[in-house]
């Protein structure tokens, strides 16, 4: 198989291998340098101190590059050098346990790196790239009219949507993976045992006719992330989809900014992650240059090296801490010390957690995708509104702002407009509070599929929307919300009285026009107003 990537991955990975043994070579001089001042015992603190600290680097790193054998000797080298050099300068050198045995298996070292190890197993963390933006949905339904039925319904909420009917026919006629797969029951648990690789791994929604609890225990056994049972209650798939679609996302992908001080291992770990879909930037263990890294990337997750030279890992965490904004985010240690009381101390400073060097890169990848995951989970729930998962009151408020100020600066415009849904007090009086919830999450889900990923989207309470549309004519937004306003009146919902729609109001304004973006917002607050006393179901666009 010759996948362009994968080769690529591969030959940089060989490249810094290939520079690891080059630096290893100069670092076995100069180790030999100081075996044989140790046998004419003439050895420094200094001269053992650096045989510490090139027998600490080459413990965390040789394992990393392929050489496991050297990394373990290094290890047991350098704790055996430890207790000498933590006991200098105040106890002679000479005084120690280090002996001629020691400065023997120092010589031996260069010829471990003759021993690679049978396997490194980046190819395996190697996958190719999904489309992480699109949120294609793959049905799988013997039935022709039943999927054409689902089709048509998921579409009025953005999920572009494709037929198959049956598993084995699918890999034919579909080139780009699905984001999640809609499939019968049946033909799930008939075919689970060979479902084709392609949808190893993905989110599969099962439906069926009959519900018991056998047949959904066997479905979750399978692996499958849902059922539901017909008839189809639109709404609450459509949500589901959309759950499972930023879960899945938030579960392969991460944002991890490496700090680290060895450049070989710094850019290891930063190609392992990048071919294993996250996104990774290096920061050479310069304090300087962290926090501008940092604001600039906002990373998940910091992986921090815990020695970079002068610079301490854990004085850097507590460092960042001393900003309200790094406060939670997450710091995990990654080095090549093995004492637990420093890795206690480590991450009383500020750290999360520590891995230790060397780790292998599907550990390394599987752990920070894991951790960025619940870092991101944990983030939403500050962040984001729990119905709906758009940005909370405060937080949309202080991106509208940002908007406003990008309006003045950069002289484009762009729209603010307030959403509210109309008669809806009616609407949970005799449809139930339940299916008043699904209208507010239906129109969450039709507003983020409708818009730009650069548009703001926010819950500004109870059933009042607001959305920003950056570098967006009047004209333009006008005709967006009005065809957003027209999808929504057509959304078919179920409650307590049977089925019903509603529909809902906009008030737009020029957000660029006003002072602040509170007197924009204002007057999208005020349009929207007119627009209810004109009889609702549409958008007024406040005149400047
Ligand atoms: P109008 O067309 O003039 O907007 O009429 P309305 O009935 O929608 O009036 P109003 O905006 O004052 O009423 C909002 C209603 O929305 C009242 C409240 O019970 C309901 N509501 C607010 N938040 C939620 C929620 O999270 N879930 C549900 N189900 N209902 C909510
Ligand atoms: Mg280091
Ligand atoms: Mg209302
Ligand atoms: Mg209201």
């Amino acid at each position: 198989m010759s996948d362009p990537t994968v080769n690529n991955v591969s030959a940089k990975l060989e490249e810094l291998r290939r520079r690891f043994c080059v630096k290893a070579a100069d670092e076995f001089d100069a180790l030999n340098r100081i075996a044989e001042l140790i046998r004419a015992e003439n050895a420094s603190c200094d001269d053992l101190n650096q045989a510490y600290r090139i027998l600490h680097r080459l413990a965390g790193s040789a394992g990393t590059f392929g050489f496991s054998r050297l990394g373990e000797e290094a290890r047991s080298l350098e704790l055996a050098v430890k207790p000498v050099v933590d006991g200098c300068p105040d106890s002679e050198p000479s005084s120690t346990p280090i002996d001629g045995d020691f400065c023997q298996r120092l010589s031996v070292l260069p010829s471990l790196l003759d021993i690679k190890d049978s396997k490194t197993d980046v190819q395996l963390v190697t996958r190719p790239e999904r489309g992480h933006d699109t949120s294609d949905v793959l049905i799988i339904e013997p039935d022709q009219q039943r999927a054409e039925r689902l089709i048509k319904g998921l579409t009025l909420y953005g999920y572009p949507s494709r037929w198959q009917r049956d598993v084995d026919g699918w890999q034919k006629h579909v080139e780009s993976t699905p984001a999640v797969v809609i499939i019968r029951d049946q033909t799930f648990l008939a075919s689970s045992g060979q479902l084709p690789d392609s949808l190893i791994g993905l989110p599969i929604i099962c439906i069926g006719a009959s519900d018991s609890f056998s047949q959904r225990y066997a479905l979750a056994n399978e692996g499958a992330a849902a059922f539901y049972c017909e008839p189809l209650n639109l709404p609450v798939l459509a949500d589901h989809i959309q759950r499972l679609l930023t879960e899945h996302f938030d579960a392969v992908t991460g944002r991890v900014l490496i700090v680290e001080d060895d450049p070989e291992l710094m850019e290891h770990y930063r190609l392992v992650l990048t071919s294993g879909g996250m996104e990774a930037r290096t920061v050479a263990g310069d304090p300087a240059l962290l926090l501008p890294a940092l604001a600039d990337f906002r990373p998940d997750i910091v992986l921090m090296d815990v020695q970079m030279g002068d610079v301490s890992g854990p004085a850097l965490a507590r460092m960042l801490r001393f900003e309200p904004e790094w406060l939670s985010l997450p710091i995990v240690y990654l080095s090549a010390e093995q004492d637990r009381e420093l890795q206690l101390d480590a991450l009383a400073k500020g750290g999360d957690d520590f891995l230790t060097k060397p780790v292998s890169d599907s550990f390394l990848l599987r752990t920070l995708l894991v951790r960025c995951f619940r870092a991101k989970q944990l983030d939403k729930l500050v962040s984001l509104d729990s119905l709906t998962g758009l940005l909370k009151h405060s937080l949309v408020k202080s991106e509208v702002a940002k908007e406003h100020a990008r309006c003045q600066r950069l002289g484009h415009e762009s729209g603010v407009a307030m959403l509210d849904l109309d008669h809806f007090k009616k609407v949970n009086d005799t449809q139930g509070h339940r299916a008043g919830d699904l209208v507010i999450k239906g129109l969450a889900n039709l507003l983020r599929h409708r818009l730009r990923k650069t548009d703001i989207i926010g819950r500004y309470g109870g059933e009042e929307f607001i959305v920003a549309l950056p570098d967006c004519s009047m004209e333009r937004a006008q005709q967006l919300l009005e065809s957003i306003c027209e999808d929504f009146s057509k959304i078919v919902f179920a409650g307590n009285a049977g089925e019903f729609t509603v529909t809902l109001s906009a008030g737009l304004a020029t957000l660029g026009g006003y002072v602040d973006s509170e007197n924009a917002i204002e007057a999208a607050d005020q349009a929207l107003y007119e627009r209810k006393r004109a009889g609702r179901n549409g958008v007024t666009a406040a005149a400047l």
